[in-house]
């Protein structure tokens, strides 16, 4: 790739832009609330990632990164890293549709996730999915049962919780024992031995996921010695294992936490699942997207009460919902004019829906002299933004614009309240 000076959001003579773009040009075309992606910021995650394995491992095990779509699962956006050569971790039906829509090519699909159903699985046989990640023993039976009854073997992969604390918020914690994700060791030994003998499978390995938003690399170092101790038993055993799948996790910067040391993380896979000789799966999702988006909105009011002053969105917590989900903190820049020396003030910065929960961020300095019809911009929203989004309070969902050096385009339209009006039936026995 080309070098690209303007990757990523910064200002511009005063004027936050988004790949060379300032934004109010985007909001006037667009409007707001919208969600506005860095193309430029996405591809150098990715290079990011890409370099600090390829420093690691030799060039035959370099690992395949199957990025985890429900992170943002825009059909440009998985093109974007489809075209990298990137697969995908996909945890529905829908998913893996958008992933094969997105260019991923079935050998790079991973099928993951607690709850599949029987068309999901037959979905994904039919496709051919390079592996689906397994987690009880009642899913093993019914993915054994459909390749059967399908004519075909299903190549599955065990997902182990290996119990550490991954050190991240109880909400996007997956791999302690009291979570509902994947088995324990006891269990993966048993079924593993299960599905060596079953004709109707093809064992890959074994996978782990064991949360998101991790800011060290000590829980990854751990829950990657728990599973290669366990692979080097099964193999041990005689049994057939050629994948491990580290799943996703990687943090990112929101507030004054960093993201784990990418040459670290490398490291660990290098010192401790390389040593195995198995094909090697990384699933990140946050990583790559989530400081390449932001959700661009407008102020609508100004409020003052009691001594609180409000700022008051056009966005609300259905169009970006971690803030009252997960308490999770989102930088909030203004876009225009208020430049670094200017007097701020104290604001709750909150949506338009009628929940107390819609909050944005409590007292929050920005610029004292903000005004109606200011641009705001919640920052690090590329991942788990737009994907998490509702209609709550018949609000559509906003549209996504991806820029890639100095121009625009809209990759999914704002939806018309009409039509979301339209998918409403009324029974004949109302309609009178
Ligand atoms: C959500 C998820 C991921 C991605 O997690 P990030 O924290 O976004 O990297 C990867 N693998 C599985 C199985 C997941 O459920």
């Amino acid at each position: 790739m080309s070098a690209d000076t303007d990757a990523g959001f910064a200002e511009k003579d005063g004027v936050l832009c988004a790949d060379g773009v300032p934004l109010p040009a985007i909001a006037q075309k667009c409007g707001t609330p919208s969600y506005v992606y860095s193309a430029g910021r996405m591809a150098t995650n990715a290079q990011a990632l890409e370099d600090a394995f390829r420093a690691a491992l030799p060039p035959r095990s370099q690992p395949l990164i199957a990025y985890a779509c429900k992170a943002n699962g825009n059909t440009a956006v998985l093109k974007l890293f489809s075209k990298r050569g990137f697969g995908a971790d996909v945890v529905s039906g829908g998913e893996l549709m958008r992933a094969l829509r997105g260019g991923m090519t079935p050998e790079k699909i991973v099928f993951s996730g607690v709850g599949k159903t029987d068309e999901e699985i037959a979905f994904a046989l039919e496709t051919k999915v390079r592996q689906i990640n397994v987690e009880s023993g009642p899913e093993l039976r019914r993915i054994s049962a459909l390749a059967r009854r399908a004519g075909v073997r299903a190549p599955v992969a065990l997902r182990f919780n290996p119990d550490v604390d991954a050190g991240t918020h109880a909400k996007i914690t997956t791999g302690k024992s009291e979570n509902k994700f994947g088995l324990a060791e006891e269990d993966v030994r048993s079924l593993y031995a299960v599905a060596a003998k079953d004709d109707a499978l093809t064992l890959r390995g074994l996978s782990i996921h064991i949360g998101s938003q991790l800011t060290s690399v000590e829980p990854f170092a751990q829950a990657f010695g728990k599973l290669a101790r366990l692979a080097a038993d099964l193999k041990a055993q005689g049994l057939k294992l050629d994948t491990l799948d580290l799943g996703g996790g990687l943090g990112i910067a929101y507030r004054d936490e960093r993201g784990p040391c990418l040459k670290d993380y490398a490291a660990a896979v290098r010192d401790i699942i390389h040593p195995l000789g198995a094909d090697i799966i990384v699933e990140p999702g946050r990583f790559l997207t989530g400081d390449a988006g932001l959700l661009l909105a407008r102020i609508l009011y100004i409020k003052e009460s009691r001594g609180r002053k409000y700022m008051i969105l056009d966005a609300g917590m259905n169009d970006l919902i971690r803030p009252s989900l997960y308490d999770a903190w989102h930088p909030i820049r203004p876009v225009a004019g208020k430049g670094g020396g200017a007097a701020t003030e104290h604001y709750d910065v909150v949506g338009p829906v009628c929940e107390t929960g819609d909050t944005f961020a409590k007292n929050r300095a920005l610029p004292a002299d903000a005004q109606p019809g200011d641009l705001v911009a919640v920052m690090a929203a590329g991942a788990y933004g737009f994907s998490m989004s509702s209609r709550y309070n018949s609000r559509p969902h906003p549209p996504e614009i991806l820029v890639r050096k100095g121009r625009f385009d809209v990759i999914r339209q704002r939806e018309d309240i009409r039509d979301i009006i339209n998918e409403d039936l009324v029974p004949a026995w109302l309609d009178t």
